[in-house]
């Protein structure tokens, strides 16, 4: 088993995968499992301060956005996309399959989204149902201040989809504050748990939006108006995964006791990011640094594929490349959620030290050493 370092899927702890191999009721029939669904979304609000509902659906990361999109959709609505990632972008096309028409607000994938001129730009054009963007933009690295982004989107009753996979519970994030009216997690990323669930917080007013649609939601899995009456009912819509959500509830209750969380993942992101830089290897970032993952550019003379390779062989570690249009340009460590301690990455750094002598390319520090005296630097 290799030491998986990426950006997702990340390292599962033990308390989790035992609490998945739990005795199982049948979760259709069992009232004590409702409660349990229910007070395990109460403790996904109450950790990301959302006063709305939180959902638990069965599907990976993806079935979130989907659903989002599925739901707050009618067709010819008009929803803007704001764009400087690949699942920025990717929002664009869950928007037209459930016949939106969506406007791209595309910027530098390299730069985080400004909040002033995103000011500037709706002041002319305010005309959306809602609009999406991403905490996170994972491939590249990208986090863009939604803290500020949605509260202007709000001003021009703009709904809002976030998408948070990667980022909830590792950066800081009020739900409440932020007026997400949608966000979107997933059970892979700093939740740590493994890949199979998705929950989703649902505002008053993206609940009024969806219960007053004229059109009804052309999907049942990615609907999440079925949803809504779940505990009056005691009824869900499809049977859920009672294994998946026990260890997500493990792992939900493994962050809610870990106060240092948030900081931690700071610390750990500032200190990767200066390792990467003394050895004069390139961030791809030049603002809007997310803590949960470091992203810098395959240098010349040597391969993604070279890097990774030599990780797995000679460390046992999992680095992870990137994809669609930055397949082969980045090596991306995922340092997040259990993967984010000082121990996990400091082994990254020392892999990746010996990788590029390796492959002969030469660096200007050693970067467990930066990492480690960052790391104490941040400590103090
Ligand atoms: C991981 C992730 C998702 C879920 O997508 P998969 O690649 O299928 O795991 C969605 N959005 C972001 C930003 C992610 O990092």
């Amino acid at each position: 088993m290799y030491k998986i370092m990426t950006p997702g899927p990340t390292q599962v702890a033990e308390n989790v995968r035992m609490a998945r191999s739990r005795e199982c009721t049948n979760p259709d029939l069992d009232e004590s499992f409702v409660e349990f669904y229910k007070e395990t979304c109460e403790k996904i609000s109450s950790l990301l301060q959302a006063d709305g509902e939180t959902l638990i659906l069965g599907g990976e990361g993806i079935l979130g956005l989907e659903a989002a999109c599925a739901s707050m959709t009618e067709p010819g609505d008009k929803v803007l996309v704001l764009d400087n990632g690949i699942f920025g972008k990717g929002f664009a096309d869950f928007v037209t399959m459930y016949g939106g028409e969506p406007e791209l607000y595309s910027t530098d994938m390299r730069k985080t989204i400004s909040v002033e001129e995103l000011e500037a730009y709706l002041a002319g054009h305010h005309d959306y149902k809602y609009a999406t963007v991403v905490h996170g933009d994972t491939p590249s690295g990208m986090l863009n201040d939604v803290g500020r982004i949605c509260p202007l989107l709000k001003k021009y009753g703009i709904l809002t989809v976030v998408d948070a996979v990667s980022t909830c519970f590792g950066e800081p994030l009020n739900v409440k504050e932020a007026q997400i009216d949608i966000l979107c997690g997933g059970s892979q990323k700093v939740v740590s748990a493994p890949p199979g669930l998705t929950f989703v917080t649902v505002s008053q007013a993206a609940r009024a939006a969806i219960q007053n649609r004229k059109t009804p939601i052309a999907s049942f899995y990615a609907n999440l108006s079925v949803f809504f009456h779940y505990y009056e009912e005691k009824w869900f819509p499809y049977t859920m995964p009672i294994s998946d959500i026990y260890g997500l509830r493990a792992a939900i209750d493994n962050i809610a006791a870990d106060r240092d969380i948030i900081r931690r993942h700071e610390r750990i992101g500032k200190a990767s990011r200066a390792a990467v830089q003394a050895a004069g290897l390139k961030l791809y970032q030049a603002s809007g640094f997310s803590n949960t993952v470091t992203v810098f550019e395959v240098p010349d003379g040597t391969t993604d594929q070279a890097i990774l390779e030599t990780m797995k062989k000679d460390y046992n570690i999992m680095l992870a490349g990137s994809f669609d249009c930055l397949a082969g340009k980045v090596i991306r460590i995922g340092h997040m959620g259990n993967n984010a301690t000082a121990e996990n990455v400091r082994e990254t750094f020392h892999g990746l030290d010996g990788t590029f002598r390796k492959l002969g390319i030469p660096l200007q520090a050693d970067m467990e050493t930066v990492f480690m005296e960052s790391l104490e630097a941040e400590n103090r």
